[in-house]
């Protein structure tokens, strides 16, 4: 698995705290040669399953930058025939000519920045798109992708359950293969968070109810948290990570996981650049992954699916039993009704989904 980190967007969106910055030409065009150096020095014999262009961002470069970054990782690497190539786009920075260009440089799995099909709630996070440009999008998109996912936003300032009642009415109708909902959180360093908007948590519990209920009696599967999916059309490369997978990451403040060690690279563009061209090292060790650590990640990660995770696995990975390991938090959980066993799986309930954090808190030792 690969993730390639694009830091540039065209403007800052208002409760954003992901590394991005709007970025000039001429700083888009260091980074590329940058990010292509990097990806070549690091290139193995690895198969790569799944490519993901996330950001930031990504379709802020042009098609010949985002040509270039592609070749490097294929020369630089095993990329399966049928691998899963996505890209995260903005709606207002893709049109026809743009869809059909990432198509043929081989994408094959488009993720739209949608967030909300309301005029006014689009304005008041500081989206560029409005409602009909992101419709227009996913209808174009449908025309050279055939796998579509759109991100839906719910918990935002003025939001209420009917205009997310007509966001899903909107989904129903639009073709998308896949969604992924986020709950709005107010983060240190956006404009939100200086704005002092506060979350409603209660409303925000009630919306998430109602469109993890609503979304599968249109048509979408929930195979994980906060991911909905057409039969088939899940996220492969999300679901890697869920499940420990090894992979990785390019690009400055991307991150990397070898099987043992967790890496990040510095999070400043500029740096990043800088180093690169110097020839110096841009990652560090996050952390080593003991087997201890190995055993709550196999358990949380896994947990955040709907098939949540194997006995068997657990004790083919470790050489323990699951029970002997996690029995009392297992055992607490299931009597709070936030996860349930059944045979050789252990997995959330309904309520352990909406409380997931609380869970995954108990299964650090
Ligand atoms: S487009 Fe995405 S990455 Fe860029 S500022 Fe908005 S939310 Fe953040």
């Amino acid at each position: 698995m690969i993730y390639i980190h694009v830091p540039f967007c065209v403007r800052k969106c208002n409760y954003c705290a992901f590394n991005s910055a709007v970025g000039s030409d001429a700083n888009k065009s260091l980074y590329v040669d940058a990010l292509t150096r990097e990806i070549c020095q690091r290139g193995d014999s690895s198969q790569i399953e799944t490519i993901y262009f996330g950001g930031g961002t990504p379709t802020t470069l042009t098609l010949a930058q985002l040509e270039k970054i592609f070749d490097a990782v294929t020369k630089s690497f095993h990329v399966e025939e049928r691998a899963e190539v996505t890209i995260e786009a903005n709606p207002s920075t893709v049109d026809e000519k743009f869809l059909r260009g990432l198509r043929s440089l081989g994408f094959n799995r488009l993720s739209l920045g949608v967030q909300s099909f309301d005029d006014a709630l689009l304005k008041i996070i500081g989206r560029l798109h409005d409602s009909r440009t992101a419709i227009d999008a996913i209808s174009t998109a449908e025309k050279f992708f055939d796998n579509v996912s759109i991100d839906l936003m719910y918990g935002l300032p003025t939001q209420t359950l009917d205009s997310l009642r007509c966001d899903v009415d909107r989904v129903k109708i639009s073709g998308v293969q896949h969604v992924s909902i986020y709950g709005l959180e107010v983060e240190p360093g956006t404009k939100f968070f200086s704005d002092g908007v506060t979350v409603d948590e209660n409303l925000c519990a009630d919306m998430y109810e109602f469109i993890t209920q609503t979304l599968p009696t249109v048509g979408f599967r929930r195979y994980e948290i906060s991911n909905f999916a057409v039969a088939g059309f899940e996220s492969r490369h999300n679901l890697g990570y869920w499940t420990g997978k090894k992979y990785f990451g390019f690009g400055a403040g991307a991150h990397g996981f070898d099987g043992k060690i967790r890496t990040s690279n510095i999070c400043d563009t500029s740096a990043y650049v800088q180093k690169i061209f110097a020839g110096e090292d841009v990652s560090t060790v996050e952390e080593v992954v003991t087997r201890q650590a190995a055993m709550e990640e196999f358990c949380f990660l896994g947990l955040r699916t709907v098939d949540g995770i194997s006995a068997q696995t657990f004790e083919k990975n470790f050489g323990a039993q699951i029970f002997d390991v996690f029995g009392s938090v297992i055992e607490k959980n299931f009597r709070l009704g936030l996860l349930s066993v059944d045979g050789d799986r252990i997995f959330l309930t309904q309520r352990g989904m909406a409380l997931g954090n609380e869970v995954f808190a108990d299964f650090l030792l």
